[in-house]
């Protein structure tokens, strides 16, 4: 049975219900330490940015703006180079900027970024030639190398994780206030491998339109260096809030309004494995005040979701809860438009928004974990096709990309083959679209949104 909301929530509250996807932490000493130590650190975000997010996505619940939240599957402790960090950041600018202009839309900008660094999976251990391992869980936790050491649960990795949050965070409020994602800069953001492509190219001719327009508007005598929204970008963080005693610890009470958030990120999700009700991850999230993102697979029941929704959000609040749903192409229209139904006739202001990559993964026969570029583009559509019949706003797309030139997804305009695949293969959890094909993805989402 799940908590009455008469019982009191604390930022501890989740440790006496059972909760699935934790790792055995073989040294418990260790792992209160490191907790004490997160929890006397500085947050990484504020209340105030992460009550700004929820206005945003409230404009996006209204069917006003456009929610996209795109970045790693899993972050890299081996991958937090300055280049990295900004070519991540310009592709989500580039898909912004495309979706904006093709469609007429404001969009809100959320990476899966500085803290996406711990991943539910299907199997606690896996055998490596003959050898039964602890599955790897993100770096947050362990590594990936096939070794019993290198499975092992480390409490340290939660202090290495806040840190290079901190340092990715850092740049990515350099670069998105301090000039780079100024409009004028559009061109940069284009990257050397993508610009000579067909996307590369389209997105070329929508900068220079842009510069014309700014030319122009300057022409007029409108003063350009006094337009702020010209000059900065409002990016914000997520990832999944599944390491609970890291969340716990970066939870701090806003001395403005009272409230708890969890400062670790601006938007936090539930990921599809770990959403049960009487759950330790359902009650951590339902004590924070940030934008929540509820994963929501083939399995969820419309009375679950609709019951999910009471518990996260009883005051219905728009911007407060974004249901992601992901299916798998050729599935929305068998479990969408009941969902939407149930969670319209309760009354939840839900952001909807389409996560195309999570169901559409299969393994190759070469054997690397692998996704088609034409099952993710149906799976929108679909996404699409379902809220237009029932007159509900198409809000957002999840996806998983890197700014890395990667041969991990088939397909897209340059054709990624099965042979392809173990070319630039880098991902340590699941294959992430490049640059090209994300641009590629941005146009046709962007005649999606335009029809
Ligand atoms: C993810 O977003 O990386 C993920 C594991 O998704 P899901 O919970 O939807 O499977
Ligand atoms: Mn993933």
């Amino acid at each position: 049975m799940a908590p009455s909301s008469s019982h009191t929530w604390t930022p501890g509250s989740w440790r006496a219900l059972p909760s699935v996807q934790q790792p055995s932490w073989p040294d418990a000493e260790e792992l209160k330490r490191v907790e004490a130590q997160l929890a006397a650190l500085p947050p990484l975000v504020f209340a105030g940015e992460a009550r700004s997010l929820e206005r945003s996505l409230a404009a996006v619940s209204r069917g006003e703006a456009f929610l996209l939240q795109a970045g790693d599957c899993a972050e890299s402790f081996a991958e937090s180079s300055a280049d990295q960090i900004r070519d991540k950041l310009k592709v989500i600018l580039q898909m912004a900027i495309t979706l904006t202009y093709a469609s007429g839309v404001p969009v809100v900008k959320v990476g899966r970024i500085a803290g996406q660094f711990a991943k539910p999976r299907s199997n606690p251990t896996e055998t490596v030639e003959g050898e039964v391992l602890d599955v790897f869980r993100g770096h947050m936790v362990n590594d990936e190398a096939p070794t019993k050491e290198a499975r092992r649960a480390d409490p340290a990795r939660l202090l290495a994780a806040y840190n290079q949050s901190v340092a990715t965070l850092n740049l990515l409020r350099a670069f998105t206030k301090g000039g780079f994602a100024d409009l004028s800069q559009v061109h940069a953001w284009n990257m050397e491998f993508a610009a000579s492509s067909g996307e590369g190219q389209r997105y070329e001719a929508i900068a220079r339109e842009i510069e014309r327009a700014l030319r122009f508007m300057a022409a007029c005598g409108i003063d350009l260096d006094a337009e702020g929204s010209l000059h900065h970008v409002d990016f914000f963080t997520s990832h999944e809030a599944l390491i609970l005693p890291y969340e716990e610890a970066l939870t701090r009470k806003d001395s403005l309004t009272g409230d708890y958030y969890d400062c670790s990120a601006h938007m936090l999700w539930i990921g599809d494995r770990t959403r049960q009700l009487d759950h330790a991850h359902v009650e951590f999230l339902a004590g924070v005040k940030n934008p929540i993102g509820i994963k929501v697979g083939p399995s969820a029941t419309p009375e679950e979701v609709v019951v999910l929704c009471d518990r996260l959000d009883p005051e219905k609040t728009p911007g407060r809860l974004t249901l992601i749903t992901r299916f798998g192409a050729g599935k929305v229209a068998e479990h969408l438009p009941a969902l939407i139904d149930a969670v319209s006739a309760a009354g939840h202001p839900v952001i909807w928004a389409c996560d195309p990559m999570h169901a559409n993964t299969f393994t190759s026969s070469s054997g690397k974990k692998t996704r088609n570029f034409d099952d993710i583009v149906r799976e929108v559509s679909e996404f699409f096709d379902v809220h237009r019949q029932k007159g509900t706003w198409p809000g957002g797309l999840h996806i998983e990309l890197t700014g890395d030139d990667v041969t991990e997804c088939l397909g897209g305009a340059d054709e990624i083959s099965e042979g392809d695949l173990f070319e630039n293969y880098t991902t340590t959890c699941d294959p992430r679209l490049n640059a090209r094909q994300s641009l590629d993805l941005a146009f046709r989402v962007a005649e999606f949104l335009r029809a």
